[in-house]
């Protein structure tokens, strides 16, 4: 099958070729990413594994638009990011994507309710709406009795679940997840990955995890490794 049949029958695939990424810094230059190719079917879930430093958050960052090629091609969902502008390039983080960071990255000096709402409105959605939306996406994470508790009255994992919600509520064609396990204890961990998969199983987004974790690595139906600055199956 050629490329643009391909794209007919799955038009939301991930296909890369060719990505390049490298940093600059004083003299040095890093080459990072070295030339990776892919090509993966919509509705997936994809692990990526690999040493500290082997490059994986930068091509998550480029895989959610929050950094950019060098050179190469990132097809995602539609979305031919390469050929982005900068504020083409924010739509498609606030539409198409949703983030998961190991540290959580919750507003200290909001609650659990408005953390999920408040990205909502910026988005442009009504008040009322957004707050019935962030409740629904509480309460499919579990934490409907946790609304009103600030970050630092919750658990690692409860935090984790609040910004799972935050990410899923906006219903995104992909979420991608920066060692999200990564800063919980195992029974923690266990849960958030079961409500990882739980959540992409209902929803159908496509579901990019990097980790560590050798148990969530291998829950991948694509299981990836950057060694290098290339990636091997
Ligand atoms: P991983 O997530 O696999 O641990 P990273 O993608 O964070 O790896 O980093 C890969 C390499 O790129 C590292 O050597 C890191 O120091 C370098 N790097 C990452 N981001 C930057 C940046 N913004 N500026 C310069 N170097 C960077
Ligand atoms: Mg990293």
């Amino acid at each position: 099958m050629r490329n643009s049949d391909f794209l007919q029958t799955d038009p939301k695939r991930i296909q890369i070729s060719n990505l390049r990424k490298s940093y600059q810094s004083g003299k040095l230059k890093t080459e990072v990413l070295k030339g990776l190719n892919l090509d993966i079917p919509s509705a997936s879930v994809i692990t990526l594994m690999g040493a500290s430093g082997s490059g994986k958050s930068t091509f998550l960052n480029i895989l959610s638009g929050i950094d950019t090629p060098d050179s190469g091609e990132v097809l995602v969902n539609g979305n031919y990011l390469h050929l982005m502008r900068e504020t083409e390039l924010t739509k498609y983080r606030r539409e198409d994507t949703g983030i998961i960071f190991q540290f959580f990255h919750l507003l200290p000096y909001l609650n659990a309710l408005e953390n999920v709402a408040v990205p909502l409105y910026i988005s442009g959605i009504g008040k009322k709406e957004a707050k019935q939306i962030a409740k629904e996406a509480l309460s499919q994470v579990g934490l409907s009795e946790r609304m009103s508790h600030k970050p630092d009255e919750l658990s690692g994992g409860e935090q984790q679940r609040v910004a799972i919600a935050r990410a899923v509520c906006k219903n995104p064609s992909l979420i991608l997840a920066d060692e999200p396990t990564g800063n919980l204890d195992t029974k923690n961990a266990e849960n958030v990955i079961r409500l990882l998969i739980d959540l992409q199983n209902r929803n159908g987004f496509t579901l990019f995890i990097v980790t560590h974790d050798q148990n969530l690595g291998s829950l991948g139906e694509f299981r990836l490794k950057m060694a290098d600055g290339i990636l091997v199956d």
